[in-house]
């Protein structure tokens, strides 16, 4: 049974944010959504494309405590999505450490105050897989990610951090308000402007012939439409206190994400690499490319997650990954992201 009441999404202009805000509008509930300027309003509504008398902006940033009240005056639920995703490596890992952490404690404080109910964070797999050894390959809920591992980069540190401290606060503090996350893996699906997550990055180089080869990286990928989907469901079903959900398709290497292009798009996948790149190449690229650097760590990992708390607690389940994929390809073709 969906409440439908209002609700607070941070970061409106975000991925996920603008599939989770849409699916929440056609189910009749009042959405508040945070950009960091507002002079990007009109522009992210066009792009959301809802009935904009469902909809209000404000300002506020992951970095300071203005406008997160504001924000939230009237909501009874809360969606945390902003979070920050770079495509490049950062300089300094506090570039994603300190807002990523910050912004969610800012978030949690000004929900309490609000007398917000539930607290839907969107956490991450790289909370929950990292830093355990190749030879662990399937995970659960159960597990954490170890931020000081040599395998956990910014990015991954980031959000370990984040989901760690934004959990302490309120074991400490939350009273009676709700706190879950839920942890997605590789987003993927269709795209609806040209502005897309830096998640989709892999399909544009692969369509693009960008890669000399197929590295031996592999991904649990999961639908931005199925990542909205458990969101809402984390909204609207009961008792949510304390939850966490992996949220993830099948986990496929890249050679098979490429076979999938192949097969789904014929003459329109022609650049897509059909040779594996051997480790020792990729080892050899990362002394010169930090984003490579940040990554190789992956080769050969496999990183499963077990998705059967989320089917059995929320009724979730994911799409076949081919979907996704394909729709991802498809909508890069036709807003012309990549030309092949
Ligand atoms: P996205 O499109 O890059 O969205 C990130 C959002 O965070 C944007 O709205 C961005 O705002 C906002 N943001 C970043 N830094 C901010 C700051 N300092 N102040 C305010 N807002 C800030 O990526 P996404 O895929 O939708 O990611 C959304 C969430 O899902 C993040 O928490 C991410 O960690 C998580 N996640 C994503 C994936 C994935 O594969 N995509 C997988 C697991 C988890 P601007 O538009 O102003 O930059």
């Amino acid at each position: 049974m969906a409440m439908a009441g209002t609700v607070f999404v941070s970061g409106g202009s975000g991925y996920i944010a603008g599939f989770l805000i849409r699916q929440l509008i056609a189910e009749g509930w009042m959405v508040h959504t945070s950009i960091r300027n507002l002079a990007k309003e009109a522009e992210v509504r066009s792009h959301l494309g809802v009935d904009g008398t469902k909809l209000r902006f404000f300002a506020a940033d992951l970095m300071s405590d203005a406008g997160w009240a504001e924000a939230m005056a009237g909501c009874s639920h809360v969606a945390h999505v902003a979070s920050p995703l770079p495509a490049d490596a950062p300089k300094h890992e506090d570039e994603l450490i300190v807002p990523a952490r910050d912004g969610a404690l800012r978030a949690l404080k000004a929900a309490k105050a609000a007398g917000i109910q539930r607290f839907v964070m969107t956490s991450s797999m790289a909370a929950v897989a990292y830093g355990h050894g190749g030879a662990k390959e399937r995970f659960t809920e159960a597990d954490w990610t170890d931020p000081a591992s040599k395998d956990a980069y910014p990015y991954v540190k980031s959000k370990t951090i984040a989901e760690r401290a934004a959990r302490d606060w309120v074991a400490e503090n939350g009273g009676d308000m709700e706190f879950c996350t839920v942890n997605p893996v590789l987003v993927l699906g269709p795209l609806q402007s040209g502005d897309f997550s830096t998640s989709l990055e892999a399909i544009k180089k692969l369509l693009e012939g960008s890669l000399p080869g197929l590295p031996n990286f592999g991904f649990g990928v999961v639908d931005v439409r199925d990542v909205a989907d458990m969101h809402v469901r984390c909204l609207n079903a009961p008792n949510m206190a304390g939850e966490r959900f992996l949220c993830s398709g099948p986990f496929l290497w890249m050679r098979e994400i490429a076979e999938i292009l192949r097969v789904g798009l014929g003459d329109s996948a022609r650049k897509v690499p059909r040779r594996g790149l051997p480790d020792w190449l990729v080892k050899v690229s990362a002394w010169f490319d930090p984003v490579i650097r940040q990554v190789v760590g992956e080769l050969g990992h496999v990183r499963d997650a077990d998705t059967s708390h989320a089917q059995t607690v929320l009724g979730w389940h994911a799409r076949p990954a081919k979907d996704s994929i394909l729709d991802t390809a498809r909508d890069m073709i036709r807003l012309g992201i990549v030309k092949v």
